[in-house]
């Protein structure tokens, strides 16, 4: 493993620290407050080929391998962790369809994820009572005759309202358990498919979440991503890369709150001297730099597992907790360190705050990566 970029990875990092400074900085903290979503400067992003920077080149994508849309991640993160989680999502699902498609399926919907033509891409696997435990879904796939038919509900879904191409997870066969669950993509916009309600949160006002009813939605048999009764295995690999992105994106917030605290603690003065000089503080910025290379080069080795098409799933999960939980620590020092200016809204360091807690909870919280790495260990254990 290496511990530095690649040119190529250099210059993609470089083109996405340039793209957020110039384009997503002036307009982040008013987004913040009107929650406007950001659909002109997704499709700058998709233009500059970050839509889909690990998704093959024969389909719109870079192709440029899991570090590179890990530092892409961060450096959008930095900025803007709205823009960053819907770049997140809209990989995920050009990927797993990339993965699992068939050929039909990756010209017509990779293409139009990685071109900004969909816009955004909507990963449908939540429902209100199936949170952590995607085997307690309700929503129904009944065969039909040339295709099938979707009736149920979503719940939390990042830019459902928004994206032109989703991928839904539905039971085919309840008898079947995990084995009985299946994938179909279902373009925005179709007939059947109603967004029921958008929630308001406390972080990430640049992205929105919302509640999907499907109600009778017909969908041909192109719909069906893999085999039937293959969506729980699609979900959870889909799933493992995500988390290198959610992983990156806490990464790109707490590496942001930590350069603000670092400048502010050496302008800052109390008692005749700059506040880095009273020891407390200077303890909390090292904490924050350590854990922060820590997460960092734990996020890296995930990623480069899986450049490397080596299992990467633990090291996700470890990459996962490891990282949402310090980010969420560097944060709340962050604002400590800024004193009654942390808390109030002429600084960005409320928003980091607000931005990265959800980092804990999606994907998988932090309860259910510390399972997954468990189940590793035990299986490693037992060979
Ligand atoms: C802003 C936002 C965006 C989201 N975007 C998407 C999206 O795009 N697509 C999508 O499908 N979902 C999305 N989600 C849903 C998200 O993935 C779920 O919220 C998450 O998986 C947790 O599920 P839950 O909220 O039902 O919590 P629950 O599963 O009810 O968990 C509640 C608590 O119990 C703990 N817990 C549950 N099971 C166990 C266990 N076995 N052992 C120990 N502790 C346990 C959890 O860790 C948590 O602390 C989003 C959520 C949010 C808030």
């Amino acid at each position: 493993m290496q511990f530095t970029l690649t040119d190529e990875q250099e210059l993609i990092r470089q083109t996405a620290r340039d793209f957020a400074v110039r384009e997503l900085l002036p307009k982040a903290a008013a987004r913040d407050l009107s929650g406007e979503f950001p659909e002109a400067e997704l499709r700058a992003i998709a233009k500059l080929g970050l839509m889909g920077v690990n998704v093959p080149e024969a389909y719109g994508g870079a192709e440029a391998g899991a570090m590179a849309f890990s530092v892409v991640m961060q450096e959008l993160a930095k900025v803007d962790a709205s823009v960053a989680v819907t770049v997140s999502v809209t990989n995920m699902v050009a990927e797993v369809i990339s993965a699992f498609g068939n050929e039909g399926q990756k010209q017509r919907y990779v293409k139009r994820l990685t071109s900004g033509e969909a816009l955004c891409g909507a990963f449908a696997l939540s429902e209100p009572q199936a949170g952590s435990d995607p085997s307690a879904m309700r929503t129904t796939a009944t065969k039909t005759a040339g295709g099938w038919r979707i009736k149920g509900h979503k719940q939390w879904i990042s830019h459902g309202d928004k994206a032109g191409v989703m991928v839904v997870w539905a039971v085919t066969d309840k008898a079947a358990g995990t084995r009985g669950m299946s994938a179909f993509i279902v373009e925005g916009g179709s007939k059947g498919l109603e967004v029921v309600s958008s929630e308001e949160k406390m972080g990430l006002h640049g992205s929105t979440t919302v509640q999907l009813s499907f109600e009778d939605l017909e969908v041909s048999d192109e719909a069906l991503l893999g085999q039937v009764g293959q969506g729980f295995k699609l979900a959870m690999a889909a799933l493992d890369g995500g988390r290198i992105g959610i992983s990156s994106q806490a990464l790109g917030v707490a590496s942001a709150a930590l350069s603000a605290a670092l400048s502010y603690a050496k302008e800052r003065e109390q008692f005749g001297v700059a506040i880095i000089r009273h020891q407390a503080i200077a303890n909390m910025l090292a904490d924050m730099n350590t854990w922060l290379e820590a997460a960092s080069l734990l996020t890296a080795r995930a990623a480069w597992l899986k450049d490397e098409k080596k299992p990467f799933g633990k090291e996700a999960s470890m990459a996962k907790v490891f990282t949402t939980e310090k980010a969420c620590q560097i944060c709340d020092l962050a604002i400590q360190i800024h004193g009654g200016n942390g808390y109030c809204r002429d600084f960005p360091l409320e928003r980091y705050y607000r931005d990265v807690r959800v980092t804990r909870i999606y994907e998988g919280t932090s309860e259910i990566q510390r399972i997954v790495i468990a189940r590793h260990l035990i299986k490693e254990a037992s060979n």
